[in-house]
């Protein structure tokens, strides 16, 4: 059984084994570990959060935050060995392993770096020059932002059990907030042995990082007005949460990092053949390929203009051929599983759904070829690229949450900007064009629904860090269905989780807080 770690001790649930999930091996269908909360005192978990962790890090400096941050990164480093090795049993390649646990470790650091460098060396931040509020010179006005004396509770979705509990770990503990992480049950193995890291090296304050295993459902209720919900997960799940009656009750901050219909959109000045058209396949197939799919940010339209629409359709699916799927653990692997067979038959019935509205031009949802695997056992999928009528709903509204992507056609430029915006709110989009003047047109009239724009040219493609990897110093989060939240984006995630006060007062009282 799946141990949590609560009130600096690990504990297990009560629940006998047969009533608990069972979580299995992606590539061979074993089972890994068993899943429940059954028995888990959450309360005091969550006093233990407010009253101690949250006590002990308030305490704290910016400066000295960020020194807690580089003592967890180099912890996480000394076990990075073990952490891939686990992530096999996810159905992640070694590449993919890195992308979730190198990435978390360079969040840490970059963070931390950034306090240092931004941030004084205080417990709270006073924000701007004071503002003179009256006719005299004797009443000032400005903001101060003081830590919340709630906790962070992470929801957190299967596809980053590494990078997604350290990148909002590394933010809370600049904010000055404990956290309590939830994560998701298929991947919460890779996410327990993060913690035991973590509490193995002795380097965070008590209470400060606390992990419960199995539903957080009973948590939800426990939250209360200085506490903030980071979620990250499906629109529905995010949908639940935003209505519950205690996020409701005790205006609960909720920030939602949910599921997204992500696009790339060829401009028409990029011509088959040319050196941007294939940074531009390349593009697509990796999107498709890393974590095989399961990623957020990862691309699921693809837009063409009509009359490239065979050449990338080709072009694509000849890079598409040469993806090895199989056992990470084998060499000549480049693809690994989805998390579990349910995972699997989900973005089956997900790819079927869209290919009504169109065909399949690569692959197929129900064969695929494995190298030291057995198809039947483990959650293997096939590439699988899709034309579909670009005026079709599915396409738009389906997230295939897997190696899956649809190529539309469009008309003209009006027709693509409407296009991009029928994914109701993305977390990233990628537009591919050496033609600056209409790209500054087309990326305002595309701005206002994606939460960031990868712009992709002959320039850029040369340095760019890719569509699908958020970066601590831009904001992460996208308007609508993406979930409306923000994360990251440098300090502004850190300040975002502080209490933010105007406060109007004397020169005298604002000079002792600016001192
Ligand atoms: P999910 O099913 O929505 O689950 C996410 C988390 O919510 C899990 O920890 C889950 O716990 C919990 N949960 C589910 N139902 C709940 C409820 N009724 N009350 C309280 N908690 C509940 O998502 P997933 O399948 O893990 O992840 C895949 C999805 O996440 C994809 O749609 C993907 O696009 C999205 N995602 C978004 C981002 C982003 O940054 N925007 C990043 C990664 C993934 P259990 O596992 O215990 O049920």
């Amino acid at each position: 059984m799946l141990q949590s770690y609560l009130r600096d001790a690990w504990v297990s649930p009560t629940a006998a084994p047969d009533s608990a999930i069972e979580v299995r091996d992606a590539i061979t269908g074993d089972v890994v570990c068993r899943v429940s909360n059954e028995g888990l005192d959450l309360a005091a978990a969550f006093d233990h959060a407010r009253n101690t962790g949250g006590a002990y890090l308030r305490d704290l400096t910016f400066h000295q935050r960020a020194d807690l941050l580089d003592a967890v990164a180099a912890a996480v480093r000394e076990s990075r060995d073990d952490l891939y090795a686990l992530s096999a049993r996810a159905g992640a390649t070694l590449t993919d392993a890195r992308y979730d646990v190198d990435g978390g470790i360079r969040v840490l650091r970059d963070y931390a770096a950034r306090a240092r460098a931004e941030l004084p060396d205080a417990a709270f931040l006073v924000e701007g020059e004071p503002e003179r509020l009256a006719k005299g010179e004797d009443f000032l006005g400005l903001h101060l932002c003081t830590p919340s004396r709630g906790l962070v509770l992470q929801v957190n979705a299967f596809n980053f059990p590494v990078w997604a509990p350290l990148e909002k770990l590394a933010q809370a503990l600049l904010a000055g907030m404990p956290s309590i992480v939830k994560p998701a049950t298929p991947t919460a193995y890779l996410t327990e042995r993060l913690v035991r890291v973590i509490a193995n090296a002795g380097v965070l304050p008590p209470g400060a990082l606390q992990m419960v295993a199995g539903s957080a459902r009973p948590a939800l209720g426990l939250l209360r007005e200085q506490d903030v919900l980071s979620f990250t997960g499906s629109a529905t799940t995010a949908g639940v949460l935003r209505t519950h009656p205690a996020v409701v009750a005790r205006s609960i901050r909720l920030n939602a990092e949910a599921d997204s219909v992500n696009a790339i959109m060829l401009a028409p000045d990029v011509q088959p053949g040319s050196r941007l058209f294939a940074a531009f396949v390349r593009e697509v197939t990796t999107e498709m390929t890393v974590k095989a799919g399961q990623k957020c940010t990862a691309i699921r339209r693809v837009l063409i203009p009509r009359e490239f629409e065979s050449a990338a359709l080709e072009a694509i699916s000849s890079e598409l051929s040469t993806v090895t799927i199989g056992n990470p653990a084998s060499e000549n692997v480049r693809m690994g599983a989805v998390v579990s067979l349910e995972q699997r038959d989900e973005v089956r019935r997900a790819a079927w759904t869209i290919a009504a509205a169109g065909r399949f031009v690569h692959g197929s949802p129900d064969k695929v070829e494995v190298i030291d695997a057995d198809p039947r056992r483990g959650a293997f999928l096939d590439t699988i690229l899709i034309s579909a009528d670009a005026d079709a709903g599915a396409p738009h509204e389906v997230e295939p949450f897997g190696p899956v992507a649809s190529v539309l056609a469009y008309r003209d430029t009006a027709h693509a900007t409407e296009l991009l915006a029928r994914g109701r709110g993305s977390l990233a989009a990628s537009l591919v064009s050496d033609d600056t003047p209409w790209m500054t047109g087309f990326l305002l009239d595309a701005a206002p629904w994606h939460g960031r724009l990868h712009i992709l040219d002959s320039v850029t493609m040369t340095q760019t860090t890719g569509h699908g990897s958020p970066l601590p110093a831009l904001k992460h989060g996208g308007p609508g269905r993406a979930g409306g939240g923000a994360e990251m984006g440098g300090m502004r995630g850190v300040v975002d989780l502080m209490q933010r006060t105007a406060l109007q007062a004397s020169p005298a009282l604002l000079a002792t807080l600016r001192s």
